[in-house]
C-alpha cells in the first residue's frame, strides 16, 4: 500500500481518490479519540501492592528522569514508601543507542534491569501502563488497579507528533511510524534502524532533524556520522541526505560542520532549513517549499510533543505548541497542586531534553518533594546537561559540551547559562563518553 501525504493534508492510496483529513473539526475528532482516557474494569480494584509503609509517592516512567527521582527520594526522605512504574519491563537507554548501531558497545551497556533498580534502592518497581488519574481523590489508575499516592511524579517522556509534517491522517501515520521509525523513542525504533542500515545496499538513505525542542538536541547529527561510518566500513556507496528544519546545525555546530565535510565528504550531504512540506511514500520522496529528494531508506523523525499521558490526563499547558505539562518552572509541580510534579522530557521548560538534564532535575525535584513533605521550600537550582557526540568509530572519538541554564526575569523564559564546549573531537571524549554513560547507570540503578 502507498500513502501520499503532505502539509495540505490530503491522502492518496493506491491511486484511489483524494480523501479530505485536515478540517479542523475532522483533526480534532481524530486527536480527541487518540487521548481519551483508557478506563477497564480492572483498574477500579487496587494494584497487586504491598501496602504502603509510609506517605507514598508513585512515580510514573522508569527512564531517566523517572529512575532518578525514585532513588533520590528514598535518599532524602527515607520513610517514604516509592513506586515506580514502568509499562516496559526492561530498562533500555536511549543515550549511547547510537553508538550501538555502530557497534560501538554492545546491547549489554544499554540494558539495565528494573529488579535491580528498585531492589538496591529500597523502593518498589511496578511494571503497569498508567492509564488515568484522579487528582481530587489521589488515585492513580493502571491497567492492573489503581494506587492511592501522598506525591504524584509524571516522567513518561515524548511522543511523536506527525501532525506537524502534516501527517493528519492515522494510517499514513501508521506507515511512517513502522517503516521509517525515528529512532528517539523505544527499543524496537533502534534495532529496526540498525538492521536498516547495516543491510543497506547503496543509494539515498534520508535522515532528518525536526522543528522546536526535540529529544537529544546533537543525537541526529550524530547520528548522520554513525551511519556514513557504517557505510564507510561496509564499503557501501551510500550517501546520508541529512535534512534539517532548522537554519544551521543547533549544537556543536563547527564540530559538525567539520566532520561532516573532513571524515564523510563523498557520504554526508547536509541540507538545512528544509521545512517538509508533503512525504510521497509512493515515489519516496520529501517535498519542501523549494525543492524535493529522493530517498531508498530512511529513517524520519518527526517534532516531538510531551507524552500523550500528560494530555490524557487534562494536564496542558494551553500555551505550549509541544503538548507539554502546565506546570510551575521552578519546581516543577502542576500549576494549582503541589502533590503531582512533572519531570524530564515531558517538562515545559525550554531545558535540552536529555537524559543528563533529566538526571540532574530529578534529584533537584527529589530534594524539592521531601522539602513540601517537611513544610520546607528549597532555592531553584539549575539542572546541568552533559552531552558527548561520538563522530568516528574504531576508535571511537567524540566532542561534548556542557551547559546549565539562567532564568531572564524580563522576558520570563530561561536562557544558556555558563557553556563548556568541546568540538574538536579525540579518542580521550570518545572514552570519557563511555565513562559518563557507565556512571550515570550506577547512579541509577545502584546504590
Ligand atoms: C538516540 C538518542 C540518543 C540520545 N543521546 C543522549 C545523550 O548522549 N546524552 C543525554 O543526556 N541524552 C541523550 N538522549 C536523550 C535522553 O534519552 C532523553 O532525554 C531521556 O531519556 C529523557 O528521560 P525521561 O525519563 O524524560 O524519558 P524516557 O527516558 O523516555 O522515559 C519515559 C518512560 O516512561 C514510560 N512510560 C510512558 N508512558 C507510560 C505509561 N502510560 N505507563 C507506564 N510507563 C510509561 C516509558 O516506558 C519510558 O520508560 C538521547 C536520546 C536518543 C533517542
Amino acid at each position: 500500500m502507498t500513502y501520499k501525504i503532505s502539509r495540505r493534508a490530503f491522502l492518496q492510496a493506491s491511486g484511489t481518490a483524494i480523501l479530505a483529513a485536515g478540517t479542523s473539526a475532522g483533526v480534532l475528532a481524530e486527536e480527541q479519540k487518540r487521548t481519551a482516557p483508557v478506563i477497564a474494569g480492572n483498574t477500579l480494584v487496587p494494584a497487586p501492592l504491598p501496602k504502603a509503609k509510609g506517605p507514598r509517592v508513585v512515580v510514573v516512567g522508569g527512564g531517566w528522569s523517572g529512575l532518578t527521582v525514585a532513588k533520590y527520594l528514598k535518599k532524602f526522605d527515607k520513610d517514604l514508601d516509592v513506586v515506580l512504574i514502568d509499562r516496559n519491563a526492561l530498562f533500555v537507554s536511549c543515550p549511547m543507542s547510537n553508538l550501538w548501531l555502530a557497534d560501538q558497545i554492545n546491547m549489554d551497556f544499554l540494558t539495565h534491569s528494573f529488579l535491580d533498580a528498585a531492589r538496591n534502592n529500597g523502593y518498589i518497581f511496578f511494571n503497569a501502563t498508567v492509564v488515568d488519574l484522579d487528582r481530587e481523590s489521589r488515585k492513580l489508575y493502571t491497567e492492573q488497579g489503581y494506587i492511592d499516592y501522598e506525591y504524584l511524579v509524571l516522567a513518561p517522556g515524548i511522543d511523536y507528533d506527525y501532525q506537524r509534517i502534516g501527517v493528519e491522517d492515522i494510517e499514513a501515520e501508521y506507515y511512517i511510524r513502522n517503516n521509517y521509525p525515528g529512532g528517539f523513542v523505544n527499543a524496537s525504533e533502534y534495532l529496526t534502524l540498525k538492521n536498516k542500515l547495516e543491510n543497506f545496499r547503496g543509494g539515498t538513505f534520508l535522515l532528518t532533524v525536526p522543528a522546536g525542542n526535540y529529544r537529544c538536541t546533537a543525537a541526529p547529527y550524530e547520528r548522520a556520522c554513525m551511519a556514513a561510518a557504517i557505510f564507510k566500513r561496509n564499503g557501501v556507496k551510500g550517501k546520508v541526505l541529512l535534512l534539517d528544519h532548522n537554519a544551521e546545525i543547533k549544537i556543536k555546530k563547527d564540530g559538525f560542520q567539520n566532520a561532516f565535510e573532513q571524515l564523510y565528504p563523498d557520504i554526508i550531504q547536509y541540507e538545512p532549513s528544509v521545512d517538509i512540506q508533503s512525504i510521497n511514500l509512493d515515489s519516496r520522496e520529501v517535498e519542501s517549499e523549494f525543492d524535493s529528494y529522493t530517498f531508498d531508506d530512511a529513517s524520519i523523525y518527526a517534532p516531538v510533543r510531551a507524552s500523550r499521558l500528560i494530555e490524557h490526563m487534562g494536564l496542558v499547558d494551553p500555551q505550549s505548541l509541544q503538548k507539554e505539562a502546565h506546570i510551575d518552572p521552578f519546581m516543577n509541580h502542576l500549576v494549582g497542586d503541589e502533590h503531582v510534579y512533572v519531570t524530564g522530557d515531558a517538562r515545559s521548560q525550554p531545558f535540552s531534553k536529555s537524559g543528563h538534564t533529566a538526571n540532574s532535575e530529578g534529584k533537584f525535584i527529589a530534594e524539592v518533594i521531601a522539602a513540601h513533605r517537611k513544610g520546607e521550600r528549597l532555592e531553584w537550582r539549575s539542572p546541568q546537561t552533559m552531552c558527548f557526540s561520538g563522530v568516528k568509530i574504531d576508535p571511537l572519538e567524540a566532542m561534548n559540551i556542557i551547559t546549565y541554564y539562567k532564568y531572564d526575569k524580563e522576558r520570563k523564559t530561561f536562557g544558556f547559562d555558563r557553556v563548556h564546549l568541546v568540538d574538536v573531537w579525540s579518542v580521550k571524549s570518545g572514552q570519557a563518553g563511555l565513562a559518563w554513560a557507565e556512571g550515570m547507570f550506577k547512579d541509577m540503578f545502584y546504590t
